[in-house]
């Protein structure tokens, strides 16, 4: 990588991760170029209407970049605090509730649009290819230009062309799993929904592996409905009283029901099929000194465990620290540093999505290891009472 004042960073891919180097990189050093490539025809070309779940290891990067400061900071309506990740069994009973104190839930939208300020992104420009020379490297785009540059970092998320040009061998799995997302405005009606996410990130266990996310934001409820596919292929496109048969047939909760009833089909997100990287034991990535990947580009995975954008944070913090040091470390630091964080998350986010799917006497087992890990630890704290009570007096 060149060390002279005229590295010129080409950056495929304006999503969350390819801005947020951008940022980190243009707000460090003014003798580096950068330069941001992206397919959408402008800002507002696609629906973005869900939430990122951010936790300590994407706000860390994130409160680093100064552009977010009004977002991130306490006074923001932007952002909303969550107390508890609560799971909840088909009667609507509480299984256990996780600590969330620590997370913040963000409009993917409004987190984009805070990424994008005093960055020149060029749009419009779909990403085809590379080419490497002894002094750089050549990005080809759809409407035949190209461009040159010293390194090109492919941000371009699941379904990569750098990824599929650097590591032809890389595989998707379809996990078979389908999800459909909606929006609603809160309603006063529903009450025992109201009751259940009062600042709480609820998981439903439905029957038969599906699976059903709510999150309160701002004046509305944000969800979200998995489910295993049947046979391979499931026609995946219902209409929506399909889907409400589903919320009937797989819920059978009225409040449910209805919250898939109200929601506006134009909010909806999906339906789309669940894809992971795989589980890889060893880095996939070659350490080729012109081009590296990061983000969903490099160690796609699924939602479930919340960790997509996070990694992505790190990525971008990690990658940003070696372009603007190039002495400090190398690429292939980077690459294996990233590749650990990455698909230990890539892991952790498929268990959690078969533990989340699980059918039949597994379903049941998993609601039975939940309430008594709760019941447990409220025990705990019950017998820990008088102990607490002795220490704060001595104290
Ligand atoms: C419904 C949903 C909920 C999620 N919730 C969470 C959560 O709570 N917490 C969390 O951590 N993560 C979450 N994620 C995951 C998170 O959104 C991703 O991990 C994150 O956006 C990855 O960032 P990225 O920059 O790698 O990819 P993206 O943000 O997807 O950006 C990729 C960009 O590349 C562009 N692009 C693609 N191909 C080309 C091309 N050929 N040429 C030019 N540009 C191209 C795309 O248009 C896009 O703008 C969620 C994802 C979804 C779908």
């Amino acid at each position: 990588m060149s060390t002279d004042s005229t590295t010129v960073v080409l950056i495929i891919g304006g999503g969350l991760g390819g801005l947020a180097l951008a940022q980190l990189l243009l707000q460090s050093s003014s003798s580096i170029k950068v330069l941001v490539f992206e397919r959408d025809r402008d800002e507002n070309s696609r629906e973005q209407g869900y939430c990122i779940g951010l936790d300590s290891m994407g706000l860390n990067v994130l409160h680093k970049i100064r552009v977010l400061d009004n977002l991130l900071c306490d006074k923001s309506d932007a952002v909303y605090t969550l107390s508890y990740f609560r799971l909840v069994n088909k009667y609507l009973q509480k299984l256990i509730d996780f600590n969330a104190k620590d997370n913040k839930l963000v409009y993917r939208e409004d987190l984009r649009r805070a990424l994008l300020t005093n960055i020149d992104v060029q749009w419009n420009k779909r990403f085809i290819s590379y080419k490497i020379f002894d002094d750089g490297i050549e990005a080809y785009f759809e409407d035949g230009t190209s461009t040159r540059g010293t390194i090109l970092i492919g941000c371009d998320g699941a379904k990569s062309i750098v990824r599929a040009q650097l590591i032809p061998e890389f595989q998707r799995n379809d996990l078979h799993i389908i999800n459909v997302g909606g929006t609603v405005e809160q309603n006063d009606n529903m009450k025992q929904i109201q009751q259940l996410t009062k600042q709480c990130l609820v998981r439903i266990f439905g029957t038969q592996g599906h699976s059903l996310l709510i999150l309160p934001f701002r004046q509305s409820w944000i969800w979200a409905l998995s489910w295993p596919e049947k046979e391979n292929h499931e026609e995946i496109n219902l209409t929506s009283i399909q889907l409400i048969n589903k919320a009937r047939q797989y819920f059978n909760n009225d409040e449910i029901v209805r919250l898939i009833e109200l929601s506006s089909s134009s909010t909806n997100i999906g339906p789309y099929r669940l894809y992971s990287a795989l589980c890889l034991k060893q880095n996939p990535f070659p350490n080729n000194s012109r081009v590296t990947l990061l983000g969903d580009a490099a160690h796609l995975m699924t939602t479930h465990a919340g960790k997509g954008a996070n990694t992505t944070f790190a990525d971008a913090f990690d990658l940003a620290n070696l372009l603007l040091n190039p002495s400090s470390s190398t690429l292939s630091d980077y690459e294996q540093k990233m590749f650990k964080r990455g698909f230990s998350a890539v892991q952790m986010s498929l268990f959690s999505t078969k533990m989340i799917h699980l059918t039949g006497w597994r379903a049941s087992l998993r609601n039975c290891i939940f309430s008594i890990i709760c019941y447990t630890m409220l025990l705990i704290n019950l017998v820990s009472i008088p102990f607490r009570w002795y220490k704060n007096k001595s104290d």
